[in-house]
């Protein structure tokens, strides 16, 4: 549970009324809504106070990272009648206690941490010292993506996506990675989501898909190969109209085929305004990109709604491989959506395969392509080069990928 209040809301509304304050809180609530997942509630309790249940509850971990993306989309100025409001807020953290305890005793606690980040723009608080000192890593979130972009901070890396049976890379999953001058690796779980929720991630996507053609035009024109990149993108840059004409000029202007650039778009993505992310994908496929379903199986979706959209690969998540179910049942339940995405079509890649067992379940059950640590992590493009772009790999890349 967090719990978070507009820091002096009062004073910096002071002298505009109630109307300026209630359209801070409504946009206030507006970037909330854009930085929590799908499923966690936010409830505004008044004046400026807003309490956010993650659903489901999640770990520390996790609280903290969205409290730190709440603290920083919520330190961005507002802007309400033509005029830039600085607004920060305090956000206290309730965590549910391994012996139980009440719903009330949780948001007691969230507001008590709220209540004693005194400072405006503070961050946010436990109730655990040992823990928030634990977390401060994290803060380097309060560092701009957008600052880090300009530095030239953020690199792209590479995932081998490789076919079965004979472990063939077929492409590359383009991953960013953001090595942080002070705080290390910052993963992309933390900032890609502060990104979207701050539309930075129209820039930022640019530079990603610019980057990741031109990087497989390159390896096509000194290595002889044409190695297929996918880019994932995310919702946000779906709906805004002006993104296959991106993608069209981002192609012409590196040079690369467009049938060697996949797109990834997420289960969610999709789900959340089909209409929408159709029409851009059929835009997108029209260029003769193809198309990836991502984390197929994390979200609402239904095999029985595949067959709706211009798709040409579904990639399943790994929890469908997890040493948590059964071999015996993840292959029943693999044999069944690999079957129905053949009947509709599309080429089934696995990821997360991290251990021969897995990757036997994959081939067994008919996947076309894997991914995961077994094979790889994603790693540096002269890695990659050096280790999947031999001489001998070229040959069946192109025999993979045909014209
Ligand atoms: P994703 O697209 O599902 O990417 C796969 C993630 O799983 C990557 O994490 C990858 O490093 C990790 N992974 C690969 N193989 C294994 C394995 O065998 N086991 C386990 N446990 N993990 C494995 P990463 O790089 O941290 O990326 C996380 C997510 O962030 C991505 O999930 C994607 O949704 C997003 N992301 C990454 N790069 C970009 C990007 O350039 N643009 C956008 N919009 N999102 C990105
Ligand atoms: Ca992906
Ligand atoms: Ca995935």
């Amino acid at each position: 549970m967090l719990s978070i209040k507009l820091d002096r809301l009062g004073d910096i509304c002071g002298g505009r009324g109630k109307e300026t304050a209630d359209r801070v809180i409504q946009a206030a609530a507006e970037r909330l809504v854009g930085c929590v997942r799908a499923q966690d509630c936010v409830s505004h309790a008044g004046g400026g106070h807003f309490r956010v249940l993650l659903c489901p509850l999640g770990t520390a971990e996790l609280a903290a990272s969205l409290a730190d993306k709440v603290c920083h989309v919520l330190r961005l100025p507002f802007t309400i009648a033509h005029q830039r409001l600085a607004v920060s807020a305090s956000v206290g953290i309730g965590l549910w206690s391994q012996d139980g305890g009440t719903a009330e005793a949780v948001i007691a606690q969230a507001d008590a941490c709220m209540r004693r980040a005194t400072n405006p723009g503070d961050g946010y608080r436990f109730d655990d010292a040992g823990l928030t000192a634990s977390l401060t890593r994290l803060n380097g979130l309060t560092d701009d993506p957008r600052i880090a972009l300009e530095r030239g901070e953020f690199e792209l890396h590479y995932q081998p996506r490789v076919a079965l049976p004979d472990d063939r890379v077929v492409s590359a999953e383009a991953l960013i990675r953001w090595p942080h001058p002070l705080h290390g690796n910052i993963p992309p779980s933390a900032f890609i989501p502060v990104a979207e929720s701050t539309g930075f991630i129209h820039e930022l996507g640019a530079w990603i898909l610019e980057r990741a053609c031109s990087q497989a035009a390159t390896w096509q024109a000194q290595c002889g190969t044409a190695i297929p990149v996918s880019v994932n993108v995310s919702g946000r840059q779906l709906e805004h109209p002006g993104f296959p004409e991106l993608v069209r000029r981002t192609l012409e202007r590196t040079g690369l085929a467009p049938n060697r650039l996949e797109l990834e778009i997420t289960e969610s993505t999709l789900m959340h305004r089909p209409a929408d992310v159709t029409e851009a994908l059929e835009r997108i496929r029209f260029l003769g990109v193809r198309t990836s379903l991502d984390d197929f199986g994390t979200g609402y979706s239904s095999l029985a709604y595949l067959h709706r959209f211009p798709l040409d690969t579904l990639k399943i998540d790994r929890t469908f491989i997890n040493d948590v179910l059964s071999p015996e049942y993840s292959g029943v339940l693999l044999r069944s959506i690999v079957d129905l995405a053949h009947a509709l079509g599309l080429l089934v890649v696995v990821e997360g395969v991290e251990t021969p067992k897995q990757r036997g379940i994959v081939e067994a059950q008919g996947g076309d392509e894997m991914q995961g640590f077994l094979f790889s992590p994603a790693v540096p493009p002269g890695e990659f080069e050096r280790r999947f772009l031999a001489p001998a790999a070229l040959e069946r890349v192109a025999h993979a990928y045909p014209g």
